[in-house]
């Protein structure tokens, strides 16, 4: 069964390159297991998931113990600084930093550790009250005063983009996420790359693949619905 969905997603990102001119393999297929068992993640991993996305840190800490060590967990969930301890080194990236004081966190909590922490800055590219992200007229001046920090190291952007049924009606959010990507590589900021845009769930992955997402987060397409409304 999840074997099956991956095959139709890993196959959908194959027609969307193959559309758009990009190579399959500058796409990254994020299987977000958030509030799966960890059965589906071994299932998953023996299908050749290496990629899991968990929106809890509580959660992402227990399954990494009990995953095979080459597992590479990502943080997609809002993140509160007073966890961001347990979090790091067992993470690969953290998509979500959204704010000053939290980037301040995973310095200290980097730097204690010994290690740099890759982070992608969280845009509310669609200005939806509701969702979590800072606004593009931010994301700039946020990106520079992180990119001061020596134990945190900026590799992208990542975006929610809201929820449609016509896939289409995202296209334009994924499109500005590309392009505020491309006004902050040109100013060149050290300690600063706009490799890895993370877009696209499981309702507009394809036109966010169409559309430049080096990496796609998808849960429900995979592993079915979740019985929670987070
Ligand atoms: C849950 C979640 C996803 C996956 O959503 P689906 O619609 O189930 O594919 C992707 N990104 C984030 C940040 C999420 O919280």
């Amino acid at each position: 069964m999840i074997k099956d969905n991956l095959e139709v997603i890993r196959q959908g990102i194959v027609d969307s390159c193959n559309k758009s001119g990009r190579d399959t393999k500058d796409v990254t297929l994020i299987a977000v297991s958030k509030f799966k068992p960890i059965e589906d993640l071994r299932e998953a991993y023996e299908a050749g998931v290496r990629d899991f996305g968990e929106n809890r840190v509580q959660e992402l800490v227990e399954k990494y113990d009990l995953m095979p060590r080459d597992t590479r967990f990502h943080m997609i969930g809002h993140l509160q600084k007073n966890k961001v301890k347990y979090l790091i080194g067992k993470t690969v990236l953290i998509h979500s930093v959204d704010n000053l004081e939290l980037a301040k966190t995973i310095q200290k909590e980097s730097a204690k550790a010994g290690v740099v922490t890759d982070v992608l800055i969280e845009v509310n590219i669609a200005g939806e009250e509701t969702k979590f992200g800072c606004t593009k007229d931010d994301a700039i001046s946020l990106v520079k005063e992180i990119s001061e920090f020596n134990n945190v190291r900026i590799r992208g952007l990542m975006t929610i983009a809201p929820y449609v049924e016509n896939d289409e009606e995202n296209r334009q959010h994924f499109v500005a996420l590309r392009q505020l990507g491309i006004d902050i590589e040109s100013q060149n900021i050290d300690n600063v790359s706009m490799e890895i845009f993370s877009m696209g769930m499981t309702c507009d992955y394809k036109v966010a693949v169409e559309e430049g997402a080096t990496m796609v987060r998808v849960g429900t397409a995979i592993f079915g619905e979740r019985n929670t409304n987070l």
